[in-house]
């Protein structure tokens, strides 16, 4: 059986702890791997390694820092064919998505290669007589960064790619789940001209996280994955004085104007909805469409939809969505349906009786699921799915379409699909929500510009990625300077003001 351990300055190291994780093949539920948990012991050799590396890499200078996200670029396109299989048959989404899953990480990497610009500081040129002020964003030093399952490839270089691009050395603990494609990444950093010890993975369970959330060394951990896990990060991070950004779960809304194009926004919730058997934090869980006339009519064109959805193994190219990521998962998200008919919901379309699939009956696959009638005081209104499930949430008029999204717990991304502009500025600016699209169904922002949810969704004050994930990952310096020397003022008691 193949055994993934840790990656450390350099080179694979084996961990000492006994403790194993397995990595499933979704499509066949077969053990493929076994992933070594890291003891405390271990997680203290990767950060001495990373903090070993820390002072000679922030001292590189930014151009060169940058050369190695060009050449880390040059490296993971010219293998994305085997990346994408390697990460489709531990996830279980499908090729094209594995790859999207590595095209939007490298996206942010692009925007690292730019850092010598972004890096540059501000100048004021005599604020007082032969004074000048200047700022610089320096590393922080030794990052962490803890990363879900559902994206291996690109949340890891959502945060690696702009740490170490601000010149900082970097342990990365990826999901247990699939573990293999963070550990390849860290290779192509150390071929593209990383120094050993810069981008390390360390790979674990909660004992190899709590060692991030607590040892010293760690200057401040990213972390994106379940609200109630990153609630526990930020707590504990930050009563270890550390720098703390943790964005957590979702359930997202979407809002149909009765003047929408149906059959677009229909085409649009298939996607968002289902896509990746749902297991993404941008995906269309709630649709809303204002009226019962718009609602009827959603549903009319939404059925035949879900009821042909193709899902197939992940290895393959021709299946919409593949396997959940786990057997527990999946029997979560069935869970989820036995609930919703138990709370009332009306179950337009039923995932669970989907055949199993021919040499493939122990894989983790469920059809999708269409609920009507879903209110919000259900449990599959509140709480985060993540699987193959869409509900309507039906309501009269566009204040109680703006009020879902805005009153739920989760506050990570919204769309609203209309052909008014009026409505879709009144709803932008009103809506109390992070990310918000409209006639966009997954307002996934660009690398430069900024990813992060509001309320339950996300904990900590910046968000991933663009300039945002600059300032996390830096702390401001400035300066205030006078040349000459010589000039003797005598000594001077009060606080320096404009001369
Ligand atoms: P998860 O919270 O179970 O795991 C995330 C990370 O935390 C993993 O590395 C895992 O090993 C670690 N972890 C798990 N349990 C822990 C514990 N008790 N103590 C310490 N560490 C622990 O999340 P997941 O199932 O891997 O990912 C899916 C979740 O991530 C969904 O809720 C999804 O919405 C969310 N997500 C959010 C965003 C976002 O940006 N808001 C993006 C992607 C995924």
């Amino acid at each position: 059986m193949r055994e993934i351990h840790h990656f450390v300055n350099g080179a694979e190291m084996r961990g000492t702890s006994t403790r194993f994780g397995d990595v499933f093949n979704p499509n066949t539920g077969e053990v493929q791997a076994r992933v070594n948990f890291a003891s405390k012991a271990d997680a203290a050799k990767v950060f001495a390694a990373a903090a070993a590396a820390a002072p000679g890499w922030a001292d590189t200078p930014a151009p060169r820092r940058a050369a190695v996200m060009f050449k880390f670029r040059e490296l993971v396109l010219k293998e994305i064919d085997t990346l994408a299989h390697l990460l489709a048959s531990e996830h279980g989404k499908v090729l094209a998505d594995a790859k999207g899953d590595i095209q939007r990480g490298l996206d942010v990497v692009e925007f690292a290669c730019a850092i010598p610009h972004v890096l540059k500081g501000e100048f004021s040129d005599m604020v007082s007589g032969g004074i000048d002020v200047y700022s610089m964003r320096q590393a922080l030093g030794v990052v962490a960064g803890i990363t879900p399952f559902n994206f291996p490839a690109m949340v890891p270089m959502w945060m690696f790619a702009i740490a170490i691009a601000c010149g900082n050395t970097f342990v990365l603990k990826p999901s247990e789940k699939d573990p293999s494609v963070p550990m390849r990444l860290a290779e192509l950093m150390l071929a593209a001209g990383a120094p050993p010890g810069v981008l390390n993975v360390l790979n674990g369970d909660k004992e190899a996280v709590d060692a991030i959330l607590t040892d010293p060394v760690i200057q401040a951990v990213s972390f994106v994955g379940s609200t109630d896990i990153a609630r526990y990060i930020y707590s504990t991070g930050t009563a270890h004085g550390k720098r703390v950004q943790a964005m957590g779960g979702a359930k997202n809304h979407m809002i149909v104007m009765p003047d929408a194009d149906l059959d677009q926004v229909a085409d649009a919730l298939i996607g968002a909805g289902y896509g990746s058997a749902g297991e993404r934090c941008m995906a269309i869980s709630v649709a809303v469409p204002v009226g019962d006339k718009t609602a009827d009519a959603l549903r009319k064109r939404l059925e035949p939809r879900v009821q042909s959805l193709k899902v197939g193994i992940s290895t393959s190219n021709d299946a919409d969505f593949g396997p959940l990521v786990t057997k527990a998962h999946l029997e979560k998200v069935r869970g989820y349906i036995d609930l919703g008919v138990k709370e009332g919901a009306d179950l337009a379309i039923d995932g669970r009786k989907m055949s199993s699939l021919q040499g493939y009956e122990n894989g983790y696959f469920m059809g999708g699921s269409l609920f009507d009638r879903v209110t919000p005081d259900m449990r599959i209104y509140k709480e985060e799915i993540f699987g193959p499930v869409l509900s309507i949430a039906r309501v009269n008029d566009f204040d109680a379409a703006l009020k879902l999204p805005s009153e739920h717990e989760f506050g990570n991304g919204v769309s609203i699909y209309t052909r008014d502009g009026d409505t879709a500025r009144e709803f932008t600016r009103r809506v109390n929500v992070g990310m918000v699209g409209v006639n966009v169904p997954i307002p996934v922002p660009v690398a430069f510009h900024t990813f992060g949810g509001w309320k339950a969704s996300a904990f900590g004050d910046t968000n991933q990625h663009g300039t945002e994930g600059v300032k996390f990952f830096t702390k401001i310096k400035t300066v205030t300077s006078r040349w000459p020397t010589g000039i003797r003022a005598g000594a001077d008691f009060f606080i320096p003001t404009i001369k």
